[in-house]
């Protein structure tokens, strides 16, 4: 291995042993739901972690990076090239421009405007350097009944808005439908709350097959979003530990 500070070589140690034990859970998970694992993507959710324990990561093998504020993404994924950045956080129309030239995938459109704003993004800008066809997008579902900028502020749009919203993103230049995504209500039981999102992610696959994404999962719950279908999980804790509690 490359000549470390015994610093990094500590940590890198800790998140090797942190990945092994998610890797565990979701072949576990995967062998329970009768699919394979390579069906589940892990998405590392690197959120309030240094860029230098993303590249610890990433030398273990670990390609998929989410965040959830514009401010800390951007420069993160500017330090560190090479791995797929998921922004999975809520979108605010003044940063899609910024979000749209480092995101290999959005899981957290909500709104019609961010639609249009993010298809126009995508047709102005370029990732790595090269011109781009389409961006993944996967429209995010409330499963606790909240409307989008309200409630306790999630984001999702209610599932019975969910077809129209599609809709609009697979008809949108510079953007590909991928499927859907939601966080499961801390008041409602998470198989419950994932049995409720593929339900809804079937209801998009009929109007839209292509649209196969289902993201859904976390480090409190990815066995049950395993079993329900998943095929995106996004881990934050469980990888790189405990968070400051006031930062989500
Ligand atoms: C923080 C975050 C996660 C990861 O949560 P953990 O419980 O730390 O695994 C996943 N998805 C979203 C949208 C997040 O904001």
């Amino acid at each position: 291995m490359n000549v470390r500070e015994p610093k990094a070589q500590n940590r890198q140690a800790q998140l090797a042993d942190n990945l092994a034990r998610v890797e565990k859970r979701l072949t576990v998970a995967c062998a329970a739901a009768g699919r394979a694992r390579r069906e589940v993507t892990l998405v590392a959710v690197s959120k309030t972690w240094p860029a230098s324990d993303v590249v610890l990561l990433a030398e273990l093998g670990m390609g998929d990076f989410g965040e959830n504020r514009d401010q800390e993404a951007a420069p993160k994924a500017a330090a560190v090239p090479g791995v797929r950045w998921h922004f999975v956080g809520q979108l605010q129309t003044n940063k899609v421009r910024s979000v749209a030239a480092y995101a290999h995938v959005v899981h957290s459109l909500d709104r019609i405007r961010l639609v249009r704003a993010l298809g126009r993004a995508v047709g102005s800008t370029s990732l790595e350097g090269t011109a781009r066809r389409s961006l993944p997008v996967l429209v995010q579902v409330a499963l606790d009944g909240t409307d989008p900028g309200r409630g306790q502020g999630r984001g999702g749009v209610p599932p019975p808005r969910v077809p129209a919203l599609a809709d609009a993103v697979a008809s949108m230049p510079g953007l590909r439908l991928g499927g859907v995504m939601a966080i499961a209500p801390r008041e409602l039981d998470p198989s419950a709350a994932f049995t409720r999102l593929a339900q809804v992610a079937g209801r998009v696959r009929s109007d839209h097959p292509e649209a196969t994404w289902v993201s859904a999962g976390m480090s409190g719950d990815l066995e049950q979003a395993v079993l329900a279908g998943a095929t995106h999980v996004r881990i934050g804790t469980a990888l790189f530990g405990d968070r400051p509690p006031h930062l989500r």
